[in-house]
């Protein structure tokens, strides 16, 4: 070993374990040179004596889920090495504080599941979120309108929650879309409700034959109005999106709409997916939604968000196709391990904050070329 980097390696192992992150291991050195420790996916990847994030061609470094960093000596340099790639460490070998450890990346511990939440968002108007899912209803003196079921292993809670604060019963049932995550088990509600949704929902869901799932009795293509005591809802197909069926539930005098899966709050989208959902006319529903009078905007998933999310989620996905144009033009191969690496530091100072970003740039690169390939070429303006 470089008498040089001996000198300075011992405090480096001390400052190593000092700043394990809480539940990290350190594993045994491989030889002389080279250390490791097992931490957390997602974590930044960090230079040891900095605590500086790690950064690799102005991209910072997260560790990924399986993902095996070494590092070692090369000709008296520490070299690291990731993705089956090695590079050279730029920085000088004397300054133990620029010298950064080996790390591998393991399974995060699971955390138990948050606890169903019922949030009041205004007198007559609930939302309520069970294990990543959410719905919403509104309370009148003639009954319940409420949103989707949010599958079997749900819909029995989400009954409990609306008996917990009327004794109204539900009227109206109003799937978002036909994916059966949300809308099975709404069977609960069968014997006083009415099945509302578009017309577009109503094969798949009748083709599931699934006797918990109530297929739609009252449909609609455009737009329809829904009233029950002093409530009046506006359901309307905003074009294609996540799904050819996804609708929007507008409360105006609530000022809010209630949008499942084509508009996350705090999270890129999930997909673009070739079986169901349309890139360029996403785009022109979110300007539709965009354009709507509205202050609060109630997901699918997660909690409910300002009006802002259309228009975050709409540049979210010009941006993702912009980039992947752009490492196209750099001559990047499709889907390769560097169009990724240069589509995540696009998006990163923009994006990097939201749920899902780390994992869910490949994918949704992999979207975006199964869609090029089943439509043609688009891009989004
Ligand atoms: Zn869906």
């Amino acid at each position: 070993m470089h008498r040089l980097l001996a000198l300075f390696l011992i405090p480096v192992a001390v400052l190593a374990i000092a700043l394990l992150p809480r539940g990290a291991q350190s594993a045994p050195a491989a030889d002389g040179h080279t250390r490791s420790i097992t931490m957390a996916c997602s974590q930044p990847v960090r230079d040891v004596g900095t605590g500086q994030q790690v950064f690799i061609g102005g991209v910072p470094w997260f560790a990924e889920r399986g993902q095996i960093v070494l590092a070692h000596e090369w000709e008296g340099q520490p070299v690291y090495q990731f993705g089956g790639r090695r590079y050279l460490y730029i920085g000088s070998v004397t300054s133990p504080a620029r010298f950064f450890i080996v790390e591998e990346c393991g399974q995060p511990p699971a955390a138990p599941p948050p606890a169903p939440q019922l949030r009041q968002l205004a007198a007559d108007t609930y939302v309520y979120e069970h294990t990543g899912y959410t719905t919403i209803f509104i309370v009148t003196d003639e009954g319940v309108i409420v949103g989707d079921p949010m599958g079997a292993s749900r819909s029995g809670a989400l009954k409990a929650a609306i008996e917990s604060v009327t004794r109204q019963p539900v009227r109206y049932m109003v799937y978002s879309h036909h994916d059966a995550d949300h809308n099975a088990g709404g069977g609960v509600f069968r014997d006083t409700a009415q099945y509302v949704a578009h017309a577009a929902a109503v094969e798949p869901i009748a083709r599931r034959n699934d006797p918990n799932s109530p297929v739609p009795q009252i449909t609609f293509r455009d737009r329809m109005t829904l009233r029950l005591g002093h409530a009046e809802l506006q359901l309307s197909h905003v074009g294609l999106n996540h799904s050819e069926s996804s609708l929007v539930l507008h409360y105006p005098a609530r000022r809010l709409i209630w949008a499942v899966d084509f508009i996350p709050v705090n999270s890129v989208i999930f997909g673009p997916r070739s079986d169901g959902d349309y890139l360029p006319e996403w785009v022109e529903s979110l300007r539709q939604v965009e354009a709507m009078d509205i202050d609060t905007i109630v997901p699918g998933h997660g909690s409910p968000g300002p009006k802002i999310w259309a228009t975050w989620i709409r540049e979210s996905l010009q941006d993702l196709v912009g980039a992947i144009q752009e490492a196209e033009r750099r001559g990047m191969e499709a889907r390769s391990p560097r169009m990724s690496e240069f589509v995540r530091s696009q998006l990163y100072f923009k994006y990097g904050g939201w749920d899902n970003f780390d994992s869910r740039i490949p994918v949704n690169i992999a979207g975006v070329y199964d869609l090029w390939d089943k439509f043609g070429r688009f891009s989004l303006n």
